[in-house]
């Protein structure tokens, strides 16, 4: 045989009957149905991110790592598990953790994997190249953090991570892959049999028969009720069971941003347009998968009236019960057992809430939402922030099944009431932590996990924290349309430098850029515009070519607020010094 025929043949027996690290991470993902990878390339995971394109997998390739890891997280909240994030060490790991950090936040089960270096080295502190005790770092960060450092564990170290990601309240997951893992070799068979793969990865958790009937007797002595749905809900992909629970009991509902759309905004039971009355005037609220933290002014104060009030809380985690006030019903379980149990115990026949209740709510509600109608259809030029989403609201109301991303102060906060949503998982946003910078990752996630259109709103500082994605969107040809509402700059674009001097304010940007252009550079189509009229025309257009597109919407540099709804959070200094 010559010399290449001696080698070929070798490489031969090695495909045959050998494995590595790389094909075992491979291996191990795809034997547990995950199918996508969100990722920046470089060392040590080059080679990893090829093989597993290779190997079938999609491989979406970022340009920071921060973006892909809030791709990850919002796929692991459509999917019902882990979104997988992979990042090269230390300074890429750090771009990943804030995305991780954010998910386990919001109880979105996602792994962000990273290479690491040489553990010796890191360990006795030798000065690696990227040295960094990652796994140390990342652990107050998520809900379990895990180091493989032999590749017959690779399997088992994937199955602890998957678990930990979506049992019982999800969230963020740290895998530790040192460098020198993934050239390891193993005989393929054995490799296989080191495999895991995970039975029941979130076991349906079932409510205690006496929690559930605490629940429903508490129910049944209200005379104002109010059931509140948080992204917990959503989740929870228990649709049908929402539903039956809430049409059954006939008791206003609520929902948080991102539970828009389990019940259509439209429902006659919804209370969104009637959030005040409904949070202050009920005496028994009903919170399913919703926690009682800052975004409910934690179950007290002014927000919640004078009215006594009893809560039965449905969630997954036992320690959420009692968090900011006492919780009279605690129901601990996954929510469609809970929801269902529920349902169940309602019987044939369940009273309806008082109608004088019902009927308050509904009168309140059409007020309001008369008052907003108005503001919502001016077609003023520069637009307000009303104009331009009432121009929105229609897009959304003909396309149902689109997905909308949003992210900003203004934007984000007058968005949310008025563009309602038809069907579950449709808004996706800034959360918990209300955290700008998650825009284009979910955007992309969101198109790349359900083949549906996107519609990404976005204020246009949000904008530039993942900005350069749109070159990610181009380059794997996505449908999002990405509509920036251009007002030059934070909350308003109107702010001066006080001493008169040639810096700007640090509140503006540069005045009227031209985002559309940097869709443009990348091949994509760039739109500006200036009306509601243009901005519905240009967005249909974008939906209805799916090509990816940036509609910058020139919005009144003095229209916005400052903090958006929030600025009670916001400290200003009562004392201004000359
Ligand atoms: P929102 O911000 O929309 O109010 P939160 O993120 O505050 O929602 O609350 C979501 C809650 O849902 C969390 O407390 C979480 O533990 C809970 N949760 C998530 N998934 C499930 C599930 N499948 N079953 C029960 N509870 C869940
Ligand atoms: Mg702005």
């Amino acid at each position: 045989m010559t010399d290449a025929a001696v080698a070929k043949k070798t490489e031969v027996n090695a495909e045959q009957d050998l494995t590595d690290g790389f094909h075992l991470v491979i291996d191990a993902l795809k034997l547990n149905g995950i199918d996508t990878i969100y990722a920046v390339p470089g060392i040590p995971i080059t080679d990893l991110c090829r093989m597993a394109q290779g190997a079938g997998m999609r491989v979406i390739s970022f340009r920071h790592e921060q973006n892909a890891g809030n791709a990850a997280a919002i796929a692991g909240f459509l999917n019902k598990k882990p979104g997988i994030c992979l990042t090269v060490s230390a300074p890429g790991f750090l771009n990943g953790l804030t995305a991780l950090a954010n998910a386990t936040t919001n109880c979105f089960p996602m792994i962000l994997v990273s290479g690491s270096s040489e553990r010796e080295i890191v360990d006795l502190q030798q000065g690696d190249y990227e040295e960094m005790d990652q796994l140390a770092i990342a652990k107050p960060l998520c809900k379990a953090a895990f180091r493989v450092l032999h590749a017959q564990d690779i399997g088992i170290g994937i199955a602890r991570a998957i678990r930990a990601a979506v049992s019982g309240r999800p969230g963020g997951v740290y895998l530790d892959l040192p460098a020198k893992l993934f050239p390891q070799v193993m005989e393929a068979d054995k490799g296989a049999k080191s495999l895991v793969k995970v039975i029941d990865p979130a076991p349906a958790q079932i409510p205690a028969p006496a929690a559930v009937k605490r629940a429903l007797d508490v129910l049944k002595s209200a005379k104002r009720p109010l059931i509140i749905l948080g992204k917990g809900a959503a989740y929870a992909q228990a649709d049908d069971a929402i539903r039956a629970l809430v049409e059954k009991s006939g008791v206003p509902f609520l929902p948080m941003s991102m539970a828009k759309g389990i019940l259509p905004d439209t429902h006659p039971q919804c209370a969104g347009a009637a959030r005040s009355t409904v949070l202050k005037d009920s005496d028994v609220v009903m919170l399913i998968g919703a926690r009682l933290n800052w975004l409910l002014s934690h179950g007290k104060g002014k927000t919640w009236g004078e009215a006594p009030k009893k809560f039965i809380q449905i969630d997954i985690e036992p320690k959420e019960m009692d968090s900011n006030v006492e919780i009279a019903a605690p129901l601990v379980g996954d929510i469609g057992s809970c929801v269902s149990a529920l349902v169940d115990g309602m019987g044939g026949q369940w009273p309806a809430p008082p109608a004088d209740w019902t009927k308050a709510v509904t009168t309140k509600k059409d007020e309001n939402i008369a008052k907003m109608a108005p503001r919502l259809m001016n077609n003023k030029s520069p637009m307000d922030f009303h104009g331009a989403l009432g121009a929105l609201r229609t897009v959304v109301k003909e396309r149902p099944d689109a997905i909308l991303v949003n992210e900003g102060a203004n934007t984000l906060d007058l968005a949310r009431g008025v563009i309602d949503i038809y069907q579950p998982r449709k808004r996706l946003d800034v959360g918990t932590w209300g955290v700008m910078g998650v825009g284009m990752g979910y955007a992309i996630a969101a198109a790349v996990e359900t083949g549906k259109p996107v519609l990404a709103v976005e204020g246009d500082s949000a904008f530039g924290f993942s900005g350069m994605e749109v070159e990610t969107i181009c380059r794997y040809g996505l449908p999002i349309c990405i509509v920036v509402f251009n007002n030059n700059g934070i909350y308003r674009g109107v702010d001066t430098n006080p001493t008169g001097g040639s810096d700007p304010s640090p509140m503006v940007f540069v005045r009227d850029a031209r985002y559309d252009q940097m869709m443009e550079a990348f091949g994509g189509a760039g739109v500006r515009v200036t009306t509601p009229d243009e901005l519905k025309r240009a967005v249909d257009q974008a939906m209805d070519s799916g090509k990816p597109t940036l509609i910058n919407a020139a919005i009144d540099p003095a229209a916005g607020t400052e903090s958006g709804r929030i600025g009670n959070l916001n400290p200003q200094s009562v004392v201004r010094k000359k």
